[in-house]
């Protein structure tokens, strides 16, 4: 099953992203920010720019995000069982034993697509300026480097 999910960014190319520790909400900017990001390896993990903790790649989703990849998954799943049976039932079907399959397993609606608001302000770490942040513009100071944790004002 091949789902594509979309997470939208906002006009500065700014995802969305929610610290696993701290359960607040910054953004990251999408894909590099410019040539000298592109050079830089992935790092394995990203330091949350409010509590400077750690984590994974994939340890960042919001709960809207989490909610809205639930959203698309399930009924899309849900027509692929529901297929996966319509097949099952004709190949079991014979002269003597008809398998039916009358109407279709209510899928639940997809959800309208996530809007992302032009919020926040664009910070950068001295050390690692090529990976800028959005923070809540009543963050409190300091902030950590997305890439190392390195505690840093602006
Ligand atoms: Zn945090
Ligand atoms: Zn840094």
């Amino acid at each position: 099953m091949d789902i594509q999910l979309t997470f939208p960014l906002d006009h500065d190319g700014f995802l969305r992203r929610e610290c696993p520790h701290c359960v607040r909400q910054f953004k990251w900017h999408h894909g590099p920010a410019n040539e000298e990001a592109e050079t830089q390896p992935a790092p394995a993990a990203y330091h949350c720019p409010l509590c400077g903790k750690p984590a994974g790649m994939d340890s960042w989703w919001t709960q809207e995000q989490l909610e809205y990849a639930q959203g698309v998954t399930i009924p899309a799943a849900t027509r692929e069982v529901e297929q996966g049976l319509r097949d099952a039932f004709k190949g079991a079907s014979s002269k003597h034993v008809r398998f039916d399959c009358k109407g279709g397993i209510d899928a639940p609606d997809v959800p309208t697509p996530l809007t992302e608001p032009d919020d926040m302000v664009i910070v950068t770490s001295p050390c690692h300026s090529y990976e800028p942040v959005k923070v809540p513009e009543d963050a409190s100071r300091p902030y950590h480097c997305l890439v190392c944790g390195e505690a840093f004002t602006v």
